[in-house]
């Protein structure tokens, strides 16, 4: 589930909640009851996360080709498993 940022424009509270892609956006200030919400785009979080999946996806990934090319070098092509890129 994605962690969406907001900012109250009147009491610049910021907070952080999880919602589903479908949920409506938050809209009133948990702190202060005002209705001038924005919602920030979070992208250190994201990219943190997106990052962290990503290089550890590609890293396995990586390990797996190391196998495979020196398994065609060898003239053997084991499965690879797992791997959603392979
Ligand atoms: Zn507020």
């Amino acid at each position: 589930m994605p962690i969406y940022e907001y900012q109250c424009v009147d009491c610049s509270h910021a907070f952080e909640t999880m919602q589903k892609f479908s949920d409506e956006p938050i809209k009133v200030c948990p702190k202060c009851s005002g209705k001038n919400v924005s919602k920030l785009i979070s992208q250190s979080s994201f990219t943190l996360k997106g990052g962290g999946w990503f290089k550890s996806g590609y890293s396995s990934c990586e390990k797996k080709e190391e196998v495979k090319a020196k398994a065609d070098e060898a003239g053997t092509k084991p499965p690879c498993s797992g791997c959603p890129s392979c």
